[in-house]
């Protein structure tokens, strides 16, 4: 049995981290759940699963979710609650699946605690990639990848050093608008932007589809998962988001991992690594899909890649000013400030004033990340 602390327990990874969960029974435990604002889930999952801590970002809910609870559980908030979830004595693995960057501290204090990490929060090695990844060698933990890109990558290369590989292939679905015209992009609607052909996930990741910043992002995440430079690490479009990413060795070969999209699987695979368990739960029949297929994305219309991997190539605190600028751009977008191409040219002229760090501390990286969203909501 291993215990696990779930941050982001109420959102769209975290519910699914859930149900991988309830698929096993008797393999795992819930032992910690944090939400942000969703009281009610929270509640329901803690009755469900009696967790033995939880904690909630409000301390208002916090205290009411104590009256509601009795003393069966302890119920903290605010990101002390997210520190004493990701270090309670008893749990073997954290979970981060927290929008934005609040996870990133949570997952330093895991990693510094001895225990295994999974990451679905990609904010958190594209901020301090470099930083996340020597702690975790230095404590001999394991940083699992919950991205389905980065676990198919991570299942590929399976074990093999990036020496072996010529070159990360990242799929892309290329979003709701890949084949969109340049000239209707200003006119693109939240409601389209919120529209994935073929994932649903929470919001912010969706519109980050649609615009590819969250390809560009993963690129970077693949940059510090695997020790690959940026020049190494591709992206291809693949409309079917059946191959979920591959990996071009040194001799030439390609291996791929296929399977209907399903958030699920790699959930349970970051769990149960190294081994691979039964579940129905993902059904692949290629007959049936006939025909995968694959393109180059259009630099022209999605911005978003090269900026990306500039932020990438320079390092230091550029890839945190590109994360959070475009988190604060995005949120313009969804609450109709902005447009959409407005996005990346939010993040384009953030990363042009940052006056760059090249080896931060956390403390640079905050600052930048800071600096960033002061930067681009005034833009
Ligand atoms: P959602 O918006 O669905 O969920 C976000 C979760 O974070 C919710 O549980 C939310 O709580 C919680 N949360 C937000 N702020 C805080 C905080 N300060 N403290 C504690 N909890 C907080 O997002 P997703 O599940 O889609 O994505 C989560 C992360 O996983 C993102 O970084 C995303 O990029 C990544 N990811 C998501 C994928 C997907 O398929 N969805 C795929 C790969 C990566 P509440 O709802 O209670 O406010």
């Amino acid at each position: 049995m291993r215990n696990v602390v779930l941050l982001g327990s109420t959102g769209s990874i975290g519910t699914s981290t859930i149900k991988v969960i309830e698929d096993l029974p008797g393999q795992f435990r819930l032992l910690g759940l944090a939400a942000g604002n969703n009281a009610d889930l929270l509640f329901e999952q803690t009755v469900k699963h009696q967790p033995e801590t939880i904690s909630i970002s409000d301390p208002a809910k916090a205290s009411q979710l104590r009256n509601n609870l009795g003393k069966t559980t302890q119920v903290f908030s605010g990101s002390e609650g997210l520190l004493k979830l990701a270090t309670l004595p008893g749990a073997d693995i954290v979970l981060i699946a927290i929008v934005g960057t609040a996870g990133l501290q949570p997952a330093l204090a895991a990693i510094r605690a001895g225990k295994d990490i999974a990451i679905a929060s990609k904010e958190i090695l594209v901020m301090a990639g470099e930083i996340v990844m020597s702690e975790a060698r230095r404590h001999g933990v394991r940083v699992l990848a919950v991205d389905s890109e980065h676990s198919a990558i991570f299942q590929c290369l399976d074990g093999k050093p990036s020496s072996s590989v010529r070159r990360l292939w990242l799929t892309a679905s290329g979003g709701p608008f890949r084949t969109t015209p340049k000239e209707e992009f200003p006119a693109i609607t939240v409601k389209r932007a919120l529209k994935h052909p073929s994932w649903i996930m929470g919001r912010k990741i969706t519109i980050d589809s649609a615009t590819l910043f969250n390809k560009g992002l993963e690129m970077i995440e693949a940059r510090w998962l695997f020790d690959i430079e940026m020049e190494r690490v591709s992206v291809v479009v693949h409309p079917q988001s059946i191959v979920h990413s591959l990996v071009e060795f040194v001799d030439g070969s390609m291996l791929a991992q296929l399977s209907m999209p399903d958030m699920c699987l790699p959930i349970q695979y970051a769990l149960t690594y190294p081994n691979r368990v039964p579940s129905q739960r993902v059904q692949t029949n290629l007959a049936q899909l006939g025909s995968l297929t694959f393109e180059e994305p259009d630099p022209d219309r999605f911005p978003a890649l090269a900026l990306a991997r500039k932020a990438g190539e320079v390092g230091g605190t550029l890839p945190a000013v590109l994360n959070a600028a475009n988190e604060v751009a995005v949120a313009a977008f969804m609450e109709g400030r902005i447009n959409f191409p407005q996005i990346s040219e939010t993040v384009r002229a953030a990363m042009e004033r940052h006056k760059l760090i090249t080896h931060p501390t956390l403390d640079q990286i905050l600052e930048a990340d800071a600096w960033a969203r002061n930067d681009a909501a005034g833009h």
